[in-house]
């Protein structure tokens, strides 16, 4: 098995995670029931709105 020959820099080592970290999630879109943005052709996390009815249960609602 290969072994690396020299330690990698902080700044090399920075720019390789920040180029694959999984914070951008793409474009989003609005929800057009609750107005929240969400990534599209995906049910809404918050109210559970896909497609002009509600799919799922809304996750932060008790009553
Ligand atoms: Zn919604």
């Amino acid at each position: 098995m290969a072994v690396p020959k020299h330690r990698t820099s902080k700044a090399k080592r920075n720019s390789r995670q920040s180029a694959n970290d999984k914070r951008f999630l793409g474009e989003l879109s609005l929800c057009p029931q609750c107005g929240i943005e969400k990534l599209p052709h995906r049910v809404c996390p918050q109210c559970g709105f896909y497609k002009d009815r509600v799919v799922k249960a809304p996750k932060n609602q008790n009553a």
